[in-house]
């Protein structure tokens, strides 16, 4: 069994890159992929557990894009979540994506820093060493997730949802906007690392099928390599249509759970909240379609 989308403590999972190769381990798997939030940092370590455990470490990442792109092409603008792209096989060596992935860092710190004065603004007195700490201590990456497990803890909303509905959700009191490429420019960014660009959990774009079509015919234009059709939140048989939309249009058809440890623990490793697991024979397929 294999699992291509996990998260570590260095984007907004709950488990070390170490500790995510011992569950993978533990839970029989023979090959995992590290896709944390735009950053590849944590795939150093887990490939070198990895190695340890005799388990295949696949450097990933997922980047986070602007789907103000699907408005762009005529579908109505609407409250959507951002788009994620995967992406395989990235060289652990200096590369153009490493460098982009760098950019977003260092945009998404700053973004972090005005979602504090934001929230102090508001009268929650949220401080950025606290969110911080959330987030696995100094140097760690801060998400919203982070900010979010925070706003509970200080009894400013009930639970992680509504800190999201109420402060940190696109158009939410406390949303800051920050760096973030249209899909086209990072999958050309993968691509010309040699990764391989898979469209995460379509399902969440919430778009009309018909619409979600032509939007994949514009990312395979650019170059989109994947879709998920293994993703562990949603039930098997819902997926068939992307499965469907997928092959119809030469794409591999890949998937995982979006295991996030303790920071989603309804995600279970490697079948997600729907025991959803993706075939071993995809790890061969995104291998054959990097350049690296
Ligand atoms: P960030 O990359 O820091 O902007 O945070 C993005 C992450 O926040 C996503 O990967 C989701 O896990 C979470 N997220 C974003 N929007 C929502 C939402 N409306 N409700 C719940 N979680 C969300
Ligand atoms: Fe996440
Ligand atoms: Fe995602
Ligand atoms: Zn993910």
């Amino acid at each position: 069994m294999i699992d291509l989308h996990t998260h570590t403590t260095v984007s907004d999972g709950g488990d070390s890159p170490s500790e995510l190769v011992s569950k993978a381990e533990a839970a029989g798997l023979s090959a995992i992929a590290v896709t944390d939030h735009d950053n590849d940092s944590g795939c150093t370590e887990a490939i070198a557990a990895g190695e340890k455990a005799g388990i295949e470490v696949v450097r990933g990442v997922e980047i986070s894009c602007d789907v103000d792109a699907l408005t762009e092409q005529g579908f109505t603008p609407s409250e959507r979540p951002t788009m994620h792209l995967l992406g395989y096989f990235i060289p652990s060596t200096e590369n153009p994506l490493s460098s982009a992935l760098a950019e977003l860092q260092y945009h998404r710190a700053n973004r972090n820093k005005i979602i504090v004065d934001r929230l102090n603004e508001l009268g929650i007195p949220v401080t950025f060493e606290e969110v911080e700490e959330e987030a696995g201590g100094p140097g760690a990456q801060i998400g919203r997730p982070h900010f979010a497990a925070v706003l509970v803890r200080h009894g400013a909303v009930p639970d992680y949802q509504t800190a999201f509905d109420e402060y940190l959700a696109k158009g939410a009191k406390a949303y800051i906007t920050r760096k973030l490429y249209k899909p086209a420019e990072a999958t050309e960014l993968m691509l010309s690392a040699g990764a391989v660009p898979v469209l995460a959990h379509p399902f969440t774009l919430n778009l009309q099928f018909d619409e979600l079509d032509r939007f994949v015919d514009s990312l395979v234009e650019a170059g989109l390599k994947g879709i998920e059709g293994y993703h562990g939140d949603l039930p098997d048989v819902e997926q068939e249509p992307y499965r469907a939309l997928g092959r119809s249009k030469d794409l591999i058809v890949s998937g995982g759970s979006d295991y996030h440890g303790d920071m989603r623990p309804d995600r279970g490793m490697p079948g997600g909240k729907h025991n959803v697991v993706c075939p071993d024979e995809v790890l061969e397929q995104l291998r054959a379609a990097a350049k690296n």
